[in-house]
């Protein structure tokens, strides 16, 4: 194997001990604790593990957490009249509805409801405005991960040739805003794409969020490039018991490793860094809300 593994877990912890040190410093300095609240309609297994993983790194990281869990019956008018009292709460900097909602509540709609300098996921169409216009915005937490990973390997992106498999409003769409605005060509390839292998393998930096277990393979990657692994996707594993699953990305690691320079694992890649960017973005709401500095290198 070649390639880097760039450890998503050990950035992450990282991460949050530099969010965690300036929580401490604002409380310290200012009497201010950054808030977040996240709001879980309904009982989704892998939504309640979410949360309580949030729930649980937000409080280490010295900030309040507020968690509302709703029925998954709630009428939409009660969904949007508690994010009416969150955007009105002081004490509260970032709010996080998780998704999916259930079929009678619409996203959109519950969205576009959160304070824009509050929607520390960054998927309110003002934050994706800005972004796009290249102003300062809440920036949506997996694509933040993925840069601040690149960024941290390269240096600068400047001039490179970046492929992101997947053109999703939560992932691949930002991720294409934030390499642009990072002076990266990129082209953003999706489900029409023909000779996607062809079209990877001109890539420095392939970036695949796609929701497709092990699709890229070695053979399309140009040597010496870095590969981000967005994909989550669990399958079946019988060489580790009958009934077993385990975790794989969108690239096949073993013979992506071989090829690539750089790439992240999965799990232990993007993955830790999509909460960690979730920290940060509410410690980054908190200080724009009360005018404080911001620490640099925490957003885009
Ligand atoms: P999504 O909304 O389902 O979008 C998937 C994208 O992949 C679509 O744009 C689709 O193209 C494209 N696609 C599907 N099949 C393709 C193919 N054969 N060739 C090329 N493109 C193809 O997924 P998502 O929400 O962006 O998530 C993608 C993956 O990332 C999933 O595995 C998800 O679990 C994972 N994820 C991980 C994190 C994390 O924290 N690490 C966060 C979010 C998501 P069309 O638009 O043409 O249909």
């Amino acid at each position: 194997m070649a390639a880097t593994i760039l450890d998503g877990k050990a950035f992450a912890a990282g991460m949050r001990a530099s969010v965690a040190q300036q929580v401490a410093a604002l409380k310290a300095a200012h009497g201010i604790t950054p808030g977040l609240a996240v709001v879980l309609v309904g009982e989704d297994p892998a939504s309640q593990v979410y949360v309580r993983s949030k729930g649980k790194q937000t409080v280490e990281a010295g900030m309040n957490s507020y968690e509302h869990r709703l029925d998954e019956a709630t009428p939409q008018a009660e969904l949007l009249a508690l994010i009416g009292t969150l955007n009105d709460d002081p004490a509260v900097h970032g709010i996080l509805v998780q998704l999916p909602l259930p079929d009678h509540i619409d996203e959109d709609l519950v969205i576009s409801a959160i304070d824009p300098a509050k929607d520390v996921d960054g998927f309110h169409i003002s934050n994706v405005g800005l972004l796009a216009t290249g102003q300062k915005a809440m920036v949506p937490c997996t694509p933040l991960g993925c840069l601040m990973m690149l960024r941290a390997h390269h240096g600068s992106l400047s001039g490179l040739d970046a492929v992101v498999i997947g053109r999703s409003n939560i992932v691949g769409k930002p991720m294409f805003g934030l390499l642009l605005r990072d002076s990266c060509t990129v082209t953003v390839a999706h489900s029409r794409t023909r000779d996607l292998p062809a079209v990877v393998r001109r890539a420095d930096i392939v970036v695949a969020a796609v929701g497709r277990p092990e699709m890229v393979t070695g053979d399309w990657i140009k040597p010496g490039a870095t590969v981000i692994d967005v994909g989550i996707n669990r399958i079946d594993a019988p060489e580790r018991g009958e009934g077993k699953t385990r975790l794989v990305g969108d690239c096949h690691f073993e013979s992506c490793a071989t090829v690539a320079g750089a790439i992240t694992p999965v799990p232990g890649g993007v993955g830790p860094m999509t909460i960690a960017c979730l920290l940060a973005n509410t410690l980054t709401a908190c200080c724009r809300a009360n005018g404080v500095a911001e620490l640099q290198g925490l957003t885009a």
